[in-house]
C-alpha cells in the first residue's frame, strides 16, 4: 500500500502526488498528516522550509474540506507573494484529480480585480498574504464565516515583516471554533505569544531539535578583509563552476550594487529586491526557475518563501541584522531531502555573530579558506577534463575535419596531444590568476578578535610544518613570487595550499612546501630545464641557509601575509569559454590588479 494511502490520504490525491514524485512522505508529513486529518486539533509545527511543510497541511485540507459547497472554508496566510503562488500552485497540483477544487491566490502587486472576480465565483481555499488580504476582507468582498481552518505558515516571517496587526484583523474576521494550524522555522517568543492567543491546546510537533537548521546544511565561514570581500566572493564563485546560489545581502542597494558588478564581470546574476517592479522580480525569479540565472543576489524580504530546488549554495554576502534570517536564508538550500552549503563571508569583527548563530541553529561552523588563484585554476582545470569526457560528439558535424585534425596532430603522441590541450587552457588560468592574492584575513586579527586578547598567530601549528626547500632560479631570472609560485606547484604537481613562504632572491629562491610533499617536489624538478639550465631542488639546511633569510629572521611573515600586505591587487579569473571576465569592479575596490609582489 501506498504510504501516503496509509497516512489517510484517498487515492485520486495520492496519484496526483505520486505523478510529482513523492513515493515516501517526509517526516513533517508522516508526523503531521495524522494528527490534522483528524481535524479536531489546533496545531504548532515548528519546522524548516523545504522539509515538505505545504503538503504536511495541503493533503490534509484536501481531505477535511467539502467542495461540494463553494464558500471559503479554509484560509492560508504567508508572508510573500512568491510563497503564496506557490502554496496555491502546489495545492492545486496535488487535487489536481479532485472536482470542483477551487482555489485562490491573494496577494499584493497584481491586479485585484482579477483576485476579486476569482472570489466571487467561489472559492473554497484561499491562500493569501495579510495585506492584500485585509484590503479585500475591508471591502467587503469575502465572507469568512464558514471558515473552518486557518494555516499560518512561517508565521515568524509573518511576524518580522510585521504582519501581526493585519493577521488579528483578518483572524477576526474567522469563526471563534475554526482550528488553527501554524507553521514556523523558528519559534521566538513573538511566534510563542501568537500560539497561545489564537489556539487552544494545541498540538506540537517538533522537528528535529529546537531552532536546530536542517542537518543537510553545512555553514561554513570564510574571513576576510572588508576591502577583499567582493573578490573574495568571486573567488568562492569561480572555485564552484557549477553553483546556483542565491546571494544574500542587506540592503536593497547593496544587492543592486552586487548585481550589477557581477554583471559587468561577466558573471551570470541578477538582483532580486523590493525596488524592482513586480513585472521585473517575477522575470528574475522565472529566469532563476528555469536555471538561466545562476547567481540570484537578493535581499531577505524578497527572498522570503522562495522555493526552487536544488540550490547548491546560499552565500551571505553580509550577515543578516537579524539573527534568525540566517535560518531563513540558509533554509533555501538543501531542501527535499538534498545537501547544501550556506557560507558567510565576514571580517574578523564578525566572529562574534557566528557563536551566535551557531548557538541559535545548534550547529558549527567550519572555518574554510577563500581559494588560492591555484586552487581555482586546478578546480577549473579539472571540471574542463570531466567536461572533455563526458561531452556528447557530434558525429555527423566533426566527421568531415577529423583526417585534417588527425594529419595536424600525425607528430604527436596521445599523452602530448592531452598535454598541450589541457596546457592551452591551464597557461591562460595560470598566467590571470599568478598575481592573485591570498584574500584570506590574517589569522592573528582573527584570534585576537574572536578572543579578544592579541595573541600572536602561531604560524607554524597553522599552516602546518614546513620544508624549506632551495631552488638555484631567482630575480635574475625574471621570475616574481607568483611566477615561482606558479613554476614549483605545474612541476610538482601540488597545489599552492601546500607551498608556504617564498623567499625570492637573486640568482636562488628559498621556498616552504609542506612536510608531506617534499619528495614530490624534489621528484617533479628531477629533469625540469629552465632556458637550457639544469634545475636544482636541495633541501635548505644542506645549503646552510639558516644563517640568513631564515624562518625566525625573517621579518616578513608568512607568504600568504606578505601576499596580503604587498599586493593589494584583488585577482582575476577568465573562464574556459574564453570570456575575458572584467576585473574592473573588484580592481576598483582593491587597486591594480596587475601589480607584483
Ligand atoms: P515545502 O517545504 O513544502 O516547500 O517543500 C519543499 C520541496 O519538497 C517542494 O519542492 C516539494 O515539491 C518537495 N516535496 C514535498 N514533499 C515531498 C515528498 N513527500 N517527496 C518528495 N518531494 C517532496
Amino acid at each position: 500500500m501506498n504510504p501516503f494511502s496509509t497516512l489517510g490520504i484517498r487515492h485520486d490525491i495520492v496519484n496526483a502526488i505520486t505523478e510529482l514524485g513523492f513515493e515516501n512522505p517526509t517526516p513533517i508529513q508522516e508526523q503531521a498528516i495524522p494528527v490534522l486529518l483528524s481535524g479536531s486539533n489546533d496545531f504548532v509545527g515548528l519546522a524548516q522550509t523545504g522539509t515538505g511543510k505545504t503538503a504536511a497541511f495541503g493533503l490534509p485540507l484536501l481531505e477535511l474540506l467539502d467542495f461540494s459547497e463553494n464558500h471559503p472554508q479554509a484560509l492560508v496566510l504567508c508572508p510573500t507573494r512568491e510563497l503564496c503562488l506557490q502554496i496555491a500552485n502546489d495545492i492545486k497540483n496535488y487535487a489536481k484529480n479532485l472536482s470542483n477544487v477551487h482555489i485562490v491566490a491573494v496577494y499584493g502587486g497584481a491586479s485585484i480585480s482579477d483576485q476579486l472576480r476569482q472570489i466571487k465565483r467561489g472559492v473554497q481555499i484561499v491562500v493569501a498574504t495579510p495585506g492584500r488580504m485585509l484590503d479585500i476582507i475591508n471591502r467587503k468582498a469575502i465572507d469568512f464565516s464558514a471558515v473552518r481552518y486557518v494555516v499560518l505558515d512561517e508565521a515568524d516571517e509573518m511576524l518580522n515583516m510585521g504582519f501581526q496587526e493585519d493577521i488579528d484583523s483578518i483572524l477576526s474576521t474567522t469563526p471563534e471554533d475554526k482550528k488553527t494550524w501554524l507553521f514556523s522555522a523558528t519559534m521566538p517568543s513573538e511566534v510563542r505569544r501568537i500560539a497561545k492567543k489564537y489556539m487552544t491546546d494545541p498540538h506540537e510537533l517538533t522537528m528535529g531539535t529546537k531552532n536546530t537548521g536542517n542537518a543537510n546544511i553545512d555553514h561554513e565561514y570564510y574571513v576576510v578583509r572588508a576591502r577583499d570581500k567582493y573578490a573574495a566572493f568571486k573567488r568562492i564563485v569561480d572555485f564552484n563552476p557549477e553553483i546556483f546560489g542565491i546571494v544574500f545581502c542587506r540592503t536593497k542597494i547593496e544587492t543592486q550594487e552586487i548585481a550589477e558588478a557581477l554583471i559587468k564581470d561577466g558573471y551570470n546574476a541578477d538582483a532580486l529586491h523590493g525596488d524592482l517592479s513586480q513585472q521585473q522580480r517575477d522575470k528574475v525569479m522565472k529566469r532563476y526557475r528555469d536555471r538561466s540565472l545562476q547567481l540570484l543576489i537578493a535581499t531577505d524580504v524578497a527572498a522570503r518563501g522562495i522555493d526552487v530546488n536544488d540550490v547548491t549554495h546560499v552565500i551571505n554576502y553580509s550577515l543578516p541584522d537579524e539573527i534568525e534570517n540566517y535560518t531563513h536564508r540558509s533554509g533555501r538550500t538543501a531542501r527535499a531531502g538534498k545537501t547544501g552549503v550556506s557560507i558567510a563571508i565576514i571580517n574578523s569583527k564578525e566572529l562574534g555573530k557566528i557563536r551566535q548563530i551557531e548557538r541559535v541553529i545548534g550547529k558549527q561552523f567550519t572555518k574554510a579558506e577563500i581559494p588560492t588563484g591555484f586552487d581555482v585554476c586546478e578546480k577549473q582545470l579539472f571540471g574542463l577534463i570531466h567536461k572533455v569526457h563526458s561531452v556528447t560528439v557530434n558525429e555527423d558535424q566533426i566527421e568531415q575535419y577529423i583526417p585534417r585534425i588527425m594529419d595536424e596532430f600525425k607528430d604527436l603522441s596521445k599523452e602530448d596531444v592531452i598535454k598541450r590541450f589541457a596546457s592551452l587552457e591551464f597557461n591562460r588560468f595560470l598566467d590571470y590568476y599568478k598575481d592573485a592574492p591570498d584574500l584570506n584575513a590574517p589569522a592573528y586579527e582573527e584570534r585576537s578578535s574572536d578572543r579578544g586578547r592579541g595573541d600572536r598567530y602561531d604560524r607554524t601549528s597553522s599552516r602546518g610544518n614546513y620544508t624549506r626547500l632551495f631552488i638555484n632560479l631567482g630575480s635574475v631570472d625574471d621570475f616574481t613570487r607568483g611566477d615561482m609560485l606558479g613554476f614549483i606547484c605545474s612541476n610538482a604537481r601540488i597545489s599552492g595550499k601546500a607551498v608556504g613562504k617564498i623567499d625570492l632572491k637573486g640568482v636562488y629562491t628559498f621556498f616552504e612546501v609542506e612536510n608531506n610533499v617534499v619528495d614530490q617536489v624534489q621528484q617533479g624538478f628531477k629533469s625540469v630545464d629552465f632556458q637550457g639550465r639544469n634545475v636544482r631542488i636541495e633541501l635548505a639546511g644542506d645549503r646552510g641557509e639558516s644563517r640568513g633569510g631564515g624562518r625566525e629572521r625573517s621579518t616578513g611573515g608568512s607568504f600568504r601575509e606578505r601576499r596580503e600586505r604587498r599586493s593589494n591587487s584583488t585577482g582575476g579569473f577568465r573562464d574556459f569559454s574564453g570570456k575575458r571576465r572584467d576585473e574592473r569592479h573588484e580592481g576598483n575596490r582593491g587597486g591594480d590588479r596587475r601589480k607584483k609582489w
